[in-house]
C-alpha cells in the first residue's frame, strides 16, 4: 500500500491518465482510481485465497489513520498485516519499533512481517527486525530486471526468514518491459525456473494497490486464475508460509 487512502494529488492522477483505458478514467473519479482494496478482497476472495497488505505508517500528506476501517475488516477476512516500512527508517531501530507500534495500534495484533518501501534493504536489517519481533522480511532482490535462483525461495537470516521478491508488477512493466501479454507467461516461466531448482519453492509477488485498474496491472485476476489452476500451486499469506517452514 503505497499511497495514502485518497490516492495522490489528482495532478498526479491526471499526468498519468495515459495508464488507464479511457472508458476507466472516465467512469471512475480521480480519487478512487488508485484505491482498490475492496476490488483486491473481492478477487482474492474469488479464487479462493489470501496474501499480505503491507500498510505505511508514513504516507505523503496523508495518514494511516484513514486506513483504520479497511484494516479491521481485511483482518476479519483474515488477510495478513504487514509493515511497508519508511526507507528512512530502515537504519534506526528506534524508528523501525515506532512505525510497528503505529500499526499494532491499528491491528491490535503483533505484525510479523515487513517490506521495505523501495525495497531499501540494508544487511544489518535482519536482526533489527528479529529484535523487534518479526518472524519475516521481504525486502530483498538482487537485481531489477532478471529472475533467477537467487530472486526466488526464502534463507535464514539472523533468525528471520528473508523471501526475496520474485516478480513484481513495477520491475515486469518497466525494468523488463513487459508488455501486458506477457505477464501469464512471465509467471509460466517463473514456475518452470522454481520447479526446476526445487520441488518446494517459494516465489513471492508483489501487486501494488494503486495497479489494479492500470492496463498491465489490471490482469490481477488473470495470474490468479492461472496460478490457482496450477496442481502444485498453494497461494499464501507470509505469516502462514513462515508457520509451515517452522
Ligand atoms: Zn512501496
Amino acid at each position: 500500500m503505497d499511497w495514502r487512502r485518497q490516492g495522490p494529488q489528482r495532478d498526479h492522477v491526471l499526468a498519468r491518465r495515459d495508464r488507464f483505458d479511457e472508458a476507466v478514467f472516465d467512469k471512475v473519479r480521480p480519487e478512487d482510481l488508485y484505491r482498490n482494496i475492496p476490488e483486491y478482497m473481492e478477487l482474492e476472495e474469488k479464487f479462493g485465497i489470501r496474501s499480505t497488505f503491507f500498510f505505511r505508517t508514513l504516507y505523503e500528506n496523508g495518514n494511516v489513520d484513514d486506513y483504520e476501517d479497511d484494516i479491521q475488516t481485511l483482518q476479519k477476512g483474515n488477510w495478513e498485516i504487514g509493515l511497508h516500512t519508511d526507507p528512512q527508517s530502515v537504519n534506526d531501530i528506534e524508528k523501525i519499533k515506532v512505525e510497528k507500534e503505529k500499526l499494532e495500534s491499528l491491528t491490535q495484533r503483533s505484525i510479523i512481517g515487513n517490506r521495505v518501501h523501495f525495497l531499501n534493504y540494508d544487511l544489518e536489517l535482519p536482526k533489527k527486525l528479529k529484535k523487534l519481533g518479526f518472524l519475516y522480511d521481504s525486502s530483498l532482490r538482487y537485481s531489477k530486471d532478471k529472475i533467477d535462483e537467487k530472486e526466488m525461495g526464502y534463507s535464514k537470516i539472523d533468525e528471520l526468514i528473508e523471501f526475496p521478491v520474485t516478480l513484481m508488477d513495477a520491475y515486469l512493466f518497466t525494468h523488463m518491459g513487459i508488455k501486458e501479454n506477457g505477464i501469464i507467461p512471465e509467471f509460466k516461466k517463473t514456475l518452470e525456473l522454481g520447479r526446476s531448482f526445487s520441488d518446494q519453492n517459494v516465489i513471492s509477488v508483489i501487486w501494488h494497490d494503486n495497479v489494479l485498474k492500470m492496463k498491465g496491472g489490471r490482469i490481477y485476476g488473470e495470474i490468479l486464475e492461472f496460478l490457482t489452476s496450477q496442481k502444485d500451486v498453494k497461494i499464501l499469506p507470509g505469516k502462514d508460509l513462515v508457520k509451515i517452514l517452522k
